[in-house]
């Protein structure tokens, strides 16, 4: 449930807690990633920088008149939270945080070697030439969009408290989404800066990426039980608008994933190629974009159930074939 307060004003609450949250728009489906500011005790700090493109740009540069920026905190490192970091860190000289894992995912995923290998990934995904090109020059294509790389200053460490506005929070680690996302918690409001661990309207895209986490799947859903220990009461997400409730929206999610699995496990009596089950289960017309996120979410539902036994793997002419 939406709070009812935040209907139209949902910037005031926030105020209340110190933070301001800046809506930046992304040029995809999903249309606008949330950034935060927080006043510090010697200026101001950012968690999570939007895309480096012009817009991005003239968007801080607004929202930072007259500010001195100390520091930008990091979430995860997906070009729609990381990709302008670097080169606001070369405006600002701001510190930036963020996980080791993920500064490591963020320094590897654009370079030659890994998006070299891209379209032989692909291919053995069952994915036809053509498009399995298309989707690695779409990857490439980012790369002025996360460039350049920021020097991470620190590391945020589950356990860690980070003032953060008017409160303290703790980190913790979320690993599924992006193998090294981090999370914020403070206790006295029941708060949860939930960054893309969960998200209110839609599910958390959890892709296996041809590197890292063989298993992300696993750790997303091991990571939803870990947070809903806590059982926050305000959820403050990076897409979407703040909500109540996080174990309402964790159970949701939970379902959803279960009836994916099912769905899949469905599909692999037939038996097909990671290509040939992403078909099935998105049936609408994807862009070349979205179809690399579909292949990464197919993919991690495949490996997933693979893990649990549940189907094999066997390598074939057409690449992987994935059956019960
Ligand atoms: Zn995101």
């Amino acid at each position: 449930m939406y709070l009812e307060s935040w209907k139209g004003s949902e910037y005031s609450l926030l105020e209340k807690f110190g933070l301001k949250q800046i809506r930046l728009n992304l040029p995809f489906r999903l249309n606008h990633v949330n950034c935060f500011l927080a006043e510090g005790e010697n200026g101001w700090k950012i968690i999570d920088t939007g895309l480096h493109n012009q817009e991005t740009m003239e968007r801080w540069k607004k929202e930072l008149a007259g500010k001195e920026v100390t520091d930008i905190i990091l979430t995860h490192y997906h070009p729609d939270h990381f990709g302008y970091a670097g080169a606001l860190q070369k405006k600002t000289g701001a510190h930036v945080w963020m996980s080791e894992t993920d500064e490591k995912n963020g320094k590897l995923s654009w370079e030659k070697e890994a998006i070299e290998g891209l379209e032989q990934n692909y291919r053995q995904a069952g994915v036809p030439e053509d498009i399995s090109k298309r989707m690695k020059n779409n990857t490439m294509e980012f790369i002025p969009r996360v460039t350049p790389y920021p020097t991470v200053n620190h590391y945020l460490q589950e356990k860690e408290t980070l003032v953060l506005g008017n409160n303290e929070y703790e980190i913790f680690s979320a690993p599924g989404h992006s193998d090294g996302m981090v999370v914020f918690y403070n206790r006295e409001n029941n708060l949860l800066l939930s960054a893309d661990q969960i998200l209110p309207k839609i599910t958390p895209n959890i892709s296996y990426w041809f590197h890292g986490d063989p298993n992300p799947l696993k750790s997303y859903l091991n990571s939803l039980d870990r947070l809903s220990e806590l059982d926050a009461e305000i959820v403050v997400p990076s897409h979407g608008r703040p909500f109540y409730g996080a174990n309402d929206r964790i159970r949701e999610i939970q379902a959803h994933h279960d009836d994916r699995l099912n769905v899949t496990l469905e599909l692999l009596n037939e038996g097909g190629t990671v290509y040939d089950v992403c078909q099935k289960m998105f049936r609408k017309t994807l862009t070349v974009h979205e179809t690399r996120f579909a292949i990464g979410e197919t993919l991690a539902h495949l490996e997933y159930l693979r893990y649990q036994g549940e189907c094999k793997r066997e390598m074939s002419e057409k690449g992987y074939i994935y059956h019960r």
